[in-house]
């Protein structure tokens, strides 16, 4: 009945907001992500994505003009990461995602942390996105502009794998709602395996080999992995092959496979490891 009353929803949605071919032609050429998805996939994320872009809120700074292609690719992006699910499950997902804001570029908050002496300072931090339980997806322009190639850096995945995590929690903290074929303890091992690597390559004073970022916390772990996952997948098979498979069962799409016709790790295509904005710093998410 559910699965009928979807269908019918289905239909008057686009009978009433007809699908922008043209539109949807200009990101399928623009963006490498989904540029390699076969015509039956990029049919179904088109549609997707054009849904979201009428049940979501999307506030754009004022003075900027966001044209209909780079909204449509902002939420295909988004999409990428329930593109495996059914209809019903990519829409619950996202159920917990009322707006996305938009801001100009790189966004300043106040953050604290405690030193080793127990003492808080409070210092500003510089970021591309933030994400809250309740709140909206924020990301600023010139990032989201910036996404969408194979390079291991995507804001949109990233703040949206935040989303995903906290399904079932307040906080994001690397442990989003798992289908029922899937072990949580076999999820929470392998991610310590994952957070154990990370730390030690830091302790040692070496770079991990996907951005470090992921080493600051369990959740931000989970959000840059997804990253690497939908935009470097060769990188993140090769350091970690276990975490792939894990993401690719739960994902239930393998984006090496887009990225190699053999789905094999091409080592030619391997991405800078710094992330480093034009700006000269480096910005953290959220
Ligand atoms: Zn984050």
């Amino acid at each position: 009945m559910l699965h009928r009353w979807r269908q019918w929803r289905a239909k008057r949605f686009i009978a009433r907001h007809p699908f922008p071919q043209q539109a949807w032609q200009e990101v399928r050429s623009n963006l490498p992500l989904i540029e390699a998805l076969d015509d039956e996939a990029a049919k179904r994320l088109g549609l997707r994505a054009w849904y979201l872009l009428h049940r979501k809120r999307l506030s754009i700074p004022e003075g900027h003009d966001v044209d209909l292609p780079t909204r449509l690719g902002l939420f295909a992006q988004a999409s990428l990461l329930t593109l495996g699910w059914s209809d019903a499950d990519a829409e619950d997902a996202f159920a917990n995602v009322h707006e996305v804001l938009l801001l100009p570029d790189v966004f300043r908050r106040r953050a604290s942390a405690m030193d080793d002496a127990g003492v808080i300072h409070e210092y500003p931090d510089e970021r591309i996105g933030e994400t809250w339980y309740q709140g909206p997806v924020v990301l600023s322009l010139v990032d989201v502009m910036e996404s969408g190639d194979w390079s291991g850096f995507n804001v949109i995945i990233h703040e949206f794998a935040h989303k995903l995590d906290m399904g079932n929690s307040q906080e994001a903290e690397g442990f989003p709602p798992l289908p029922a074929d899937m072990s949580a303890s076999v999820w929470h091992r392998v991610f310590s395996a994952v957070w154990d690597d990370l730390q030690e390559h830091l302790a040692r004073g070496k770079n991990p080999p996907i951005d470090d970022y992921a080493a600051s916390d369990p959740g931000e772990c989970f959000a840059v992995c997804c990253e690497y996952f939908f935009t470097a997948p060769q990188v993140l098979v090769r350091a970690y092959p276990e975490l792939y498979s894990l993401l690719e069962h739960y994902f239930q799409q393998s984006p090496l496979k887009r990225l190699t016709p053999t789905g094999q790790p091409d080592h030619s295509g391997d991405v800078d490891q710094t992330r480093e904005r034009s700006g000269g710093f480096e910005s953290g998410h959220f």
